[in-house]
Parts: C-alpha cells; structure tokens; sequence
C-alpha cells in the first residue's frame, strides 16, 4: 500500500469530513434491503456493494456509524473485520481490474452523525417516521458507504415500513409488496449519485401529483394542511421546473419529489431527485418560497453536477442562491439586479476578513455569506460575459458534467473557454480574496 493511501485511510479523503472515504477504490453500486420499524427506531440492513478497487491494498475501509455489523462478506465469503466508531476495515487483497463484491449484514438504531464543527446529518427520527438528511457527512448513518463525494453510483434500495407509511427515496418507485405486517417498497436509481446524496423518507403522507412539468412532479404532505398554501406554494413547483429546464438544459432525473414532514424542520435539503421540507416551511412568505426555487434548482447544480471536494460548495450553493433570483424575476417579485444590490447592501455589512469563497473551511462551509457571495459571483460573471454566452457556458457545463464531479477550477476553464476570454481576474477577486468585490452592475 503507498503512503498516501495508507495516510489517507486514517484521515479520510477530505479535510471538511475527515475520517470519511477511502480513496483505494470507488463503489459502482449500491444494493440495499432494509427493514425499518418506526416503533423503538430499529434498522436491519443487509447491503451488496460492487467495488472497484483503484489501487493495490489489503484493506477497504468503508463508512458506517451507530450501527452493528454483524456479518461481512467479499466475494461471498466472510472475512474478518473492525468496526471503530465510524469506520469498517475488512482484511481482503484487492487490485485493479478485479471487482470485489463485499456484502454487510448490519442492525441498531440509526441517529445523526456527529461532528466536531458541522450540524449532525444523517437518519433522524420524527414524531412519527424518518427522514435522512445526509449533507455532508450523514451517509454512514444508514448504510455502509465509501462516503466520498466524488464516489458516485448506481442504486437498489427495497424498504419495508409498518402499513400506513408512505416511503419515499432518492429513486424511482418499481413497486410496493405486502408481506406479514411491512410493506416492502423497491426504488432504483440509475443516475450516478452520490452517497450523501441518497435518502429515505418515511411518512403518514398524502401523495399529490402535480402536472405541468416535463417530468413527473409530486409532494409528499401531511394530512394537517392549509391546500390552498400548499397550491400557492409547492404547487407552482412544475412551473419552476419547467422554467429551470428553459434556462439550463433538460432536468437531470426521472422525477422530483418534495417532502413536506410533519415536523418543523431547522432547513430544507436537498437529496437526489427529491428535497425535504419542514411543515414551517408550509407558508406563501417569500423566505419560504425561495427556498422551494432553491431546493429544487440543486437538482442541476449539485445533485447531477457535484463537488468532488468539499471547499468547492460555492458551485452548488451559489448557483442555487442565484436561481432564487431568477425565479423572483420570473414571477415578477423583484428583479434580479435589485436582489444583487439588496444582498450585495447586507453581505457588505458582515465581517469579510475570514472567509474565502474557494475554501471556507469546514466551519463556514454552510454559512449564509457562502450562499449570497456564491450568487453574486455567478452575476458578476453573467454581466462580463453577456446573457448569451453565460447561459450557453452554464448549459454547456452541466451538460458535459452531467452525472460527474467537479471542481472549481474545472468550472473556471470551462467559462474562460466559451466565452472566448479570460476571466481568471473575475474569478481571482471573487473566489479567492476575502474583501467583497463591488456590487456588479450597480449604477453609481
Ligand atoms: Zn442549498
């Protein structure tokens, strides 16, 4: 084993989540069969991975927390194996060509994954059902993972869930099966995706199909509901869609899907083909809406084109926070330009000294200045560039990356390369100085 893989194994593949991911080899599929009783929060989990190794070692490591492996399999024999706190270490040689199938057998009650400087994310229990909120690090708190961004692959999960439980997940829904007293339902996800991008919720929902939009469209709503705000609210969710898929290309998945839990919730998130929302969010005010716009503007710009690091966050938050604007010119409620001034007038008035939008550090990865500064540098580029050729750089850019990784260098040259100039004093100010640039656009 080199060093750099050894030293990697103990620390993890990225400084904002260490000790997740191994860098040894990629996982190319995730076969998941999972029982889960909502009374005492219980999970019994059996997972199939096909793994890829990308370097010779004789040791995987994979993600999982709070939970028990009881059995662990590769190539359908056991092996031996630890499980320290977050991280499962199986003892089998693997090298380059030759994929290895590692089978877990795994129970306990799921809960968050705790970090020193982050939010906890993962599986949460609800009043009544669960939802999984994997951003960042949250993944290992449900299956066994190799918990890196740039890991992407293709999924099976069948769930089964007390009757009268309604159960959504990242994937397209193949069917439900009664059996006893659990109803098992089958999605498949055939789009790469992330491994904190994939997610599980579970529910006494009414199910509401919204039509409209190029692909199907549904919320997922409690029965305790005002409609008439769900309307005004979720149900313009085709015509946002619709409105995306003009401006940046075809959405990326089979369908979209919105939760509404029937928990208050601190924030929305986003998950593959499908966001969760807290019934505070149930409400017509625009810092509400938004975050509808928001949510689902992250299915181009994060869940189909991803981060291959953390630090490069901005690409996802900042285009989302600009698709908000986007959408309040669309339905005429302001106007982009007034919302540049507006945010540009308030990020002013915050410290700038500490925060580098091409690596905020793990601690203000999630920070408000990250989302609004990100949003301002896709304008300042947008009125260098001119409308034609931003929308063309930004089509072109999720089209060519479309289900892969990325980094903000990549995006950097991929904008200087449309639009025929070079941009890298733009990008310089914006993304590696700590002072707020001028507002763009604004006239003096
Ligand atoms: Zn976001």
């Amino acid at each position: 084993m080199s060093t750099a893989l050894a030293s990697a194994l103990r620390s993890g593949t990225d400084p904002y989540v260490p000790r997740h991911g191994d860098p040894g080899f990629d996982v190319l599929h995730y076969d998941l069969t999972l029982a889960y009783k909502v009374d005492g929060n219980r999970l019994d989990g059996d997972a199939t991975l096909t793994c890829r190794p990308l370097a010779e070692t004789d040791t995987l490591q994979l993600d999982l927390y709070g939970l028990h492996p009881q059995k662990v399999f590769v190539q359908g024999r056991p092996v031996r194996f630890t499980h320290l706190r977050d991280r499962l270490t199986l003892k089998h040689p693997a090298r380059p060509g030759q994929d290895l199938t590692v089978r877990v057998k795994y129970s306990g009650k799921p809960r968050p994954v705790p970090s020193r400087v982050l939010d906890a994310a993962g599986w949460e229990e609800l009043e009544d059902g669960a939802i999984v909120a994997a951003q960042p690090h949250g993944a290992p708190s449900w299956f066994p993972c190799n918990d890196r961004p740039d890991n992407k692959a293709t999924y099976a999960l069948r769930i089964s869930a007390p009757p009268g439980y309604t159960v959504a997940a990242s994937g397209e829904l193949q069917g439900t099966r009664r059996s006893g007293n659990a109803v098992t339902w089958s999605f498949t996800q055939t789009a790469p995706m992330a491994s904190y991008l994939a997610t599980v919720q579970i529910g006494r929902y009414d199910a509401i199909e919204q039509t409209g939009a190029p692909v199907p469209v549904r919320t997922l709503a409690p029965s305790r509901r005002d409609d008439t705000v769900l309307a005004a609210t979720f149900g313009r969710q085709p015509e946002m869609l619709a409105f995306f898929s003009r401006l940046f290309g075809d959405y990326p998945f089979d369908s979209y899907t919105a939760v509404i839990t029937d928990d208050d919730l601190e924030i929305p998130l986003e998950a593959q083909g499908l966001s969760t929302f807290g019934r505070n969010f149930l409400d017509t005010d625009w810092e509400s809406v938004r975050l509808i716009a928001h949510e689902l503007s992250h299915q181009w710009f994060g869940n189909s084109v991803t981060l291959q690091r953390w630090r490069d966050i901005w690409l996802h938050e900042g285009f989302a926070c600009y698709c908000e604007w986007l959408w309040a010119e669309e339905d005429g409620l302001s106007s982009v330009q007034a919302e540049v001034e507006r945010h540009h007038d308030l990020q002013s008035r915050l410290p700038q000294d500490d925060l580098q939008l091409s690596d905020p550090g793990p601690a203000l990865m999630f920070d408000d200045r990250v989302y609004k500064r990100g949003a301002l540098t896709v304008h300042a580029l947008r009125l260098r560039v001119g409308d034609e050729k931003f929308f063309e750089l930004v089509r072109s850019w999720l089209q060519e990356h479309r289900g892969c990784s990325v980094t903000s260098e990549m995006f950097v040259e991929h904008a200087g390369q449309v639009a025929g100039e070079d941009l890298r004093d733009l990008f310089d100010r914006w993304l590696h100085g700590t002072e707020l640039p001028p507002c763009p656009g604004r006239e003096s």
